[in-house]
């Protein structure tokens, strides 16, 4: 089976730390969906006819779409594509941009049926710091009312490692989570990333530096916390109470097929990664003249295998060592087993059948142990 993405690429405010495509001025909204239909037509054949089991809208901020809208893309992509019954459809939100009306909306006129809330902190110094467009009410609100509407399959996305979140802030933000009995949760390090105002802050001596040995200690105190609680950690930043892992979300860990849609949009189809043109205005135009405009990377057999390891490393399913004897042969085989004799002896990975596993201290070295198991 495999996946749609849908990527909205519009946000009523910058986060500071934010370097997804998005544009923050809703001009071109409908152009932007009448290309998103075009653009579903244009590329009914790319997943073969697969099955789709999950379906999900991404962004930019997909909350400010109204009902009626995602109809008229949902009914698009019904027409060319085969849905599963039992699909998964995620809607990512802002808490800013939900009100009780709104979400039962969703809730009966629409398909979705899981949310994932752009919450981050519910600690108003913390919030201001990333410039969100909500407030800590705003967070707790939304949370609410999504439940009160009947959503129970919901994920919330928080960030630790920022300088106003001390250890006990970050204790605050999970127990609250766990006290609103959120099945998942996605949390993420505040990264630096290049070109954001985050950076320039940074350089510009106004907002203090992100320090690495913080958010390390932070990521271990995730982990504890989230174990005591039932949390499965089935992805470095991924926590789920059992049967709730996001099919969206595995698909992408277990090399299933993907198709995105919309401006920067990424698809996979096993042998090949293309990703759409990051610029809402090109897009709608070549769009509008009948090609799509996007580039494309062939996987070769050494990246295959380097992206092999580096995701399966990261999450509990762990690298497969029969899967990676027959896909890569013996010898790559009997290498691989020879390289991580050093992070067993170190105790940051164990074996459990034919599983290879990061231990917990193993998993906050995960980019690293990975990337040293590269084949260069
Ligand atoms: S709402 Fe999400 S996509 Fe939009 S600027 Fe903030 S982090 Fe980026």
């Amino acid at each position: 089976m495999a996946g749609i993405y849908i990527h909205i690429p519009f946000c009523k405010q910058a986060c500071h730390y934010c370097n997804f495509h998005f544009s923050t001025s809703l001009k071109l909204k409908n152009d932007l969906i009448k290309a998103l239909l075009i653009e579903i037509e244009l590329q009914k054949d790319y997943l073969d006819g697969e099955k789709i089991e999950t379906l999900y809208f991404g962004g930019g901020t997909p909350s400010l779409l109204s009902a009626d809208e995602f109809n008229l893309i949902v009914d698009k992509i019904h027409q060319y594509f085969n849905l599963d019954a039992e699909i998964e459809f995620t809607i990512e939100a802002n808490p800013d941009d939900l009100s009780l009306q709104k979400i039962k909306t969703y809730k009966n006129q629409t398909a979705i049926n899981r949310f994932s809330l752009g919450v981050q902190s519910f600690l108003q110094a913390d919030l201001e710091y990333m410039n969100r467009a909500h407030n800590s009410q705003q967070a707790t609100d939304s949370i609410k009312m999504i439940q009160d509407a009947g959503f129970s399959n919901i994920s919330i996305d928080l960030i630790y490692g920022t300088p106003t979140l001390s250890d006990e802030d970050w204790l605050i933000n999970l127990h609250k989570t766990f006290q609103f009995e959120i099945p998942h949760i996605s949390a993420y390090a505040l990264t630096v990333e290049p070109n954001t105002a985050l950076e320039h802050l940074i350089k510009n001596g106004k907002s203090e530096v992100v320090s690495d040995a913080k958010s390390r200690d932070q990521m271990l105190l995730l982990m504890n916390v989230c174990d005591d609680n039932d949390y499965k950690q089935y992805e470095v930043s991924n926590f789920a109470k059992d049967g709730l892992f996001a099919k969206h979300n595995s698909n992408y860990w277990l090399n299933k097929k993907y198709l995105g849609i919309g401006p920067s949009a990424h698809s996979f189809n096993q042998n090949s990664r293309q990703w759409n043109i990051a610029n809402n205005v090109k897009y709608i135009k070549a769009i509008n003249e009948g090609s799509i405009p996007f580039e494309k990377e062939l996987l070769d057999e050494k990246q295959r295998y380097n992206e092999y390891i580096m995701i399966a490393l990261r999450t509990h399913w762990g690298v497969n060592l029969e899967n990676l004897r027959e896909t890569y042969g013996f010898q790559q085989f009997k290498s691989f087993c020879s390289e991580i004799e050093k992070y067993q002896l170190e105790g940051k990975i164990t074996i459990s059948g034919d599983q290879v596993l990061l231990t917990q201290s193993g998993i906050l070295e995960a980019d690293r142990i990975a990337s040293d198991l590269f084949l260069v």
